[in-house]
């Protein structure tokens, strides 16, 4: 008998049918004889449809109360959910966040979780039932009040509580069949992955790919906790995200190792933008000066890239990208202090796109990049920034290339599958 932690999102519980459809998935892992915990989203688009009606009574909600708002939605899926459960026979009991002993700091709206209580969770469990519990929310022992996790927030929830109860594994169901080498709506010849490493899934989720919360597979990775990202529309068997020293469950029933690839896969981020603070005098501090600025306007930088001073001028340019969300408030910023800084002008692009390549095999293969820049070069498509990591190699392009980029580079890197793969065009949600 395991414990098993189940999480579904908001498009595997979007209307009664089906919550009907996963009380019985519920229910046939407990005919199995296992325990069962299960974080729940808000129903389909309820969180967004919230968030409109927040927006129409009040400009800027207050933080407090929208988070009593929106953490209504996960109480209704869950309460519906227990119902559903005890229809067919089966003891479940619902419980919130707070109820379920998801402590957080107090930040409203982005909240982090401090610690987890699960008294009562335990105690249902001993007494049989089956456990439902509210994502995406929890408790501010301070405050006394009740703070939600952020967009995707129940991702976080259900590894926590397989964290705190020491769960066997932590499956999230959503629309799609599990992590792909990239995204199949991109890329047709995307595959399934039978398993990645958190690391390869965490530089993957960084720079594109939607499918698990960073989060989530960051709590995960400190805590150890096995992911089994899996579909809730069929019965198929989705990928393991390993931690370190973790054992794929598949080998260890006696199938023959694998090879490890050396490429995992290949992301794309069509929301990236890119500033270029233009003629800046070359003299120490001024790359302090603009990404202090661009730093206190909230925005994210990604890349850097500066490039050679032109000795006639003593003038350099230096490039950065940023989520498009953030880039009119870093140019705000930085336009506000051009005579303190001295550079000549700002130019803002956001006809970019992010092509990134993960694998943890590029720490001991040689040539990794190689393979990439002859791809793109053979494509004919111009590279206009690259960074590296340990396990990752990114390149920055038009938005208009970076479809057929990828393709090309997938294909380069030997990922393409034989068949093109079935996209239920689901959100990953
Ligand atoms: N309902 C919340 C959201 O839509 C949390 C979640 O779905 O994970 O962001
Ligand atoms: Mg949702």
């Amino acid at each position: 008998m395991a414990l098993i932690v189940q999480k579904y999102g908001g498009s595997s519980v979007a209307d009664a049918e089906s919550i009907k459809r996963v009380a019985k998935r519920i229910v046939d892992t407990r005919r199995a004889g296992h325990d069962v915990v299960v974080a729940v989203s808000a129903m389909g688009d309820t969180t967004d449809e919230l968030l409109d009606l927040a927006n129409e009574v009040a400009p800027i909600p207050a933080p407090r109360e929208l988070d009593m708002l929106l953490s209504s939605g996960e109480r209704i899926s869950m309460a519906l959910l227990a119902m559903a459960i005890h229809s067919m026979g089966f003891e479940a009991r619902s419980f919130t966040g707070s109820q379920a002993g998801m402590i957080t700091d107090s930040h409203h709206g982005a909240a982090r979780i401090v610690d987890v209580t699960p008294v009562r969770l335990r105690e249902a469990l001993d007494e049989g039932a089956i456990v439902i519990v509210a994502g995406f929310q929890g408790f501010n022992r301070d405050t006394r009040d009740i703070t939600t996790l952020g967009r995707g927030g129940s991702d976080t929830t259900a590894v926590a509580l397989a964290a705190a109860l020491g769960a066997d594994v932590c499956e999230i169901y959503s629309d799609v069949d599990g992590i792909f080498t990239s995204d199949p709506r991109v890329i047709p010849k995307a595959q399934k992955l039978d398993h990645i490493s958190s690391e390869e899934m965490l530089e993957l989720a960084a720079n594109g790919a939607k499918v698990l919360y960073i989060r989530a597979v960051e709590y995960a990775r400190r805590h150890g906790v096995l992911i089994h990202a899996r579909s809730t529309f069929s019965s198929s068997e989705g990928t393991y995200v390993l931690g370190e020293g973790m054992k794929n469950p598949r080998e260890a029933e006696g199938a023959a190792a694998m090879e490890e690839p050396i490429v995992a896969g290949v992301a794309t981020d069509f929301g990236q933008a890119k500033i270029t603070v233009a003629g800046v005098p070359d003299v120490p501090g001024k790359a302090a000066e603009i990404f202090k600025i661009v730093a206190k306007s909230g925005a994210n930088v990604d890349m850097i890239v500066q490039n050679v001073s032109a000795a006639s001028t003593g003038r350099t340019d230096i490039s950065f990208t940023v989520p498009k969300a953030d880039a009119a408030a870093a140019l705000k910023a930085l336009a506000a202090e051009q005579s303190e800084v001295g550079f000549e002008n700002l130019v803002h692009d956001d006809q970019i796109g992010k092509l990134s390549v993960v694998g943890a095999g590029m720490r001991t293969h040689s040539g990794v990049s190689a393979i990439l820049f002859e791809a793109l070069s053979a494509g004919g498509i111009n590279i206009e920034m690259i960074s590296t990591s340990e396990i990752r190699i990114s390149v920055v392009l038009r938005d208009t290339d970076l479809a057929e980029a990828a393709r090309t580079v997938h294909s380069a890197y030997g990922l393409d599958g034989e068949s093109d793969a079935t996209v239920h065009a689901g959100t990953g949600r």
